[in-house]
Formats: C-alpha cells, sequence, structure tokens
C-alpha cells in the first residue's frame, strides 16, 4: 500500500511555480545552447507543447578541454530573451562557478528579468566545497544539486546540506544515473529506484535526468527508446522534475547528441509521462 506524503512536504515556490515533494516540472531543451535558431525552435516547440520551463547549458564541464566549452556569458542576452518570447518562466542553467551566477544575475537584469534561473551544479561539482557555499548564500536563485556520479548517496546529500546550512531553502536534487561499468551500455547507472529514498530522507523535491543517465537513444524490443522508459520509471516512483535533453537536430548538437530526443519526439514523450504520473 502506498502512503502518500499529504501536502507539499515544504518545498518553494519560484516564479509563480511550486517545486515540492508531490509537484511535477518537466525541463525539455538543450544540453548546450548553439545557436539562436535551433535555441528558438527548442523554445517555440516547448511552448506549442504549453510547456514553460526549459533547461539551457551555457557553461559545460567537458571531460575533454578541446570540446566545446559553451557560449558562457556570451549567449545569455539573446537565450533570456528568447525565453521571454516564448513564456519561459524558469531555465536551468548549469553554473561551474561563482562568478557564473553573477554573470546571469547581470543578464537577467539587463533583459529586464523575462525569466528566472535554476542555478544547477553538476555531477562533477557536487562536492565542490566552495561552489556550494557560494550558491547557498544567496537565496534569489533556487538551486539544482547532481548526485555525485563516484560517491554515495548520503555523501551527495550532504552536498545540498552545504546549500541548506548557509541559507538557500530553494534546493533541488537530482538524480542522474552512476558511474559504473555494471550499467553499460547505459552511459550511467540509471538510479531513480532512489526518488522514494531521497523523498524519504529529505525534504527536497527530486528531480531525475535520464538523458546524462541511459546517454543514448538505443530502442526496446517494444519500440520505445530506453531512455523514455527510464524517464517512465522516474515519473512513476515519484519523480518531481525532469531534466531532458532534445535537439531540433542531434546529429549537429554540439555536446551529448547521440542522446537528444528530437522535437518530434516531445509530443509522445509528454503524453508517456503523464500516463506515468496518473499511475503514480
Ligand atoms: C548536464 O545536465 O548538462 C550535465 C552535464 O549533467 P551531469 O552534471 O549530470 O553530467
Amino acid at each position: 500500500g502506498r502512503h502518500k506524503a499529504k501536502g507539499g512536504r515544504s518545498g518553494f515556490h519560484y516564479q509563480g511555480l511550486a517545486f515540492d515533494q508531490e509537484s511535477l516540472h518537466i525541463f525539455a531543451g538543450l544540453c548546450a545552447v548553439d545557436n539562436p535558431k535551433h535555441v528558438e525552435e527548442m523554445l517555440r516547440a516547448l511552448q506549442a507543447n504549453g510547456l514553460n520551463c526549459t533547461r539551457m547549458g551555457a557553461y559545460k564541464p567537458r571531460t575533454n578541454p578541446y570540446a566545446f566549452q559553451g557560449h558562457g556569458k556570451d549567449c545569455l542576452p539573446w537565450v533570456f530573451d528568447l525565453a521571454g518570447k516564448y513564456g519561459i518562466k524558469v531555465i536551468a542553467m548549469e553554473v561551474t562557478h561563482e562568478s557564473h551566477m553573477q554573470e546571469i544575475d547581470q543578464a537577467l537584469v539587463d533583459a529586464g528579468r523575462p525569466c528566472g534561473v535554476i542555478m544547477q551544479i553538476g555531477t562533477r561539482n557536487t562536492q565542490n566545497f566552495e561552489l556550494l557555499k557560494a550558491i547557498g548564500k544567496q537565496n534569489d536563485y533556487p538551486a539544482l544539486l547532481k548526485r555525485g556520479f563516484g560517491i554515495t548517496l548520503n555523501e551527495s546529500l550532504n552536498a545540498a546540506e552545504y546549500l541548506a546550512s548557509e541559507g538557500n531553502s530553494q534546493v533541488i536534487f537530482c538524480l542522474r544515473g552512476m558511474k559504473s561499468e555494471f550499467g553499460a551500455p547505459h552511459r550511467n547507472m540509471v538510479d531513480f529506484a532512489q526518488v522514494p529514498t531521497v523523498k524519504r530522507l529529505t525534504r527536497m523535491p527530486v528531480c531525475i535526468d535520464p538523458s546524462h543517465s541511459v546517454g543514448s537513444r538505443d530502442v526496446a524490443p517494444d519500440g520505445v527508446l530506453e531512455l523514455c522508459h527510464a524517464t517512465a520509471q522516474g515519473v512513476l516512483a515519484g519523480a518531481n522534475m525532469v531534466l531532458v535533453d532534445f535537439h531540433p537536430a542531434p546529429t549537429k548538437a554540439l555536446v551529448d547528441g547521440p542522446q537528444a530526443l528530437t522535437l518530434n519526439e516531445l509530443e509522445p514523450f509528454l503524453k508517456d509521462m503523464e500516463i506515468a504520473r496518473k499511475a503514480y
């Protein structure tokens, strides 16, 4: 039997949206901002499907120093303008240094605050304690903390505590898979069975990132992408947020193209999520 938590178990409101342990928000978008055309096509598709949140990577933490590092602050003016044009309320955007938070803040002011931003801390920075303290010290922007891909769940939850203990009361925890050959051929070992665990142990809304967990567009024998199966499993387990990579032309994506869903796949993806959510 299921004994659902009553109410939202704390959580917070941001940009008029409730983020708590009962809400569900889909943050579909680009892994990495590449050009205005692709961002606009992406945002237009989101609006057409009734979505008002997205993910957009401007600062990319890359394994290889010669790989595309993201456009950084240069793209923020036009990304925020386009977000306003398409009614986007919240963008999840990774920051790898505290100065990025200031750059985002300044760009939002300059653009007339057309949208809000959730400061995403990537899995490579889960235990970057100085970054955590800097983002924790302010409460204007919520934080989305990815679990560390090579540390225990408890260690990642302690990292989230750094944000909270410094004063940020708007923290979302994101499961994104664990580095392990045992999960191969998936890029990471999918860990969405821990959605209810994190909800039990903390008061944070729990996000899942099926794209960085599964990391491919491989199709299961039933014709459904394994990435979509994993998403449904996470939503069925009670996920409160889904961070998922889409791209208008995945083969042209500068980062993580092989795991990006196409814009045509957005509508069926959302339908699947709706079914999984109803079953929750
Ligand atoms: C991302 O979401 O763009 C990303 C780099 O994810 P992770 O930190 O989980 O690898």
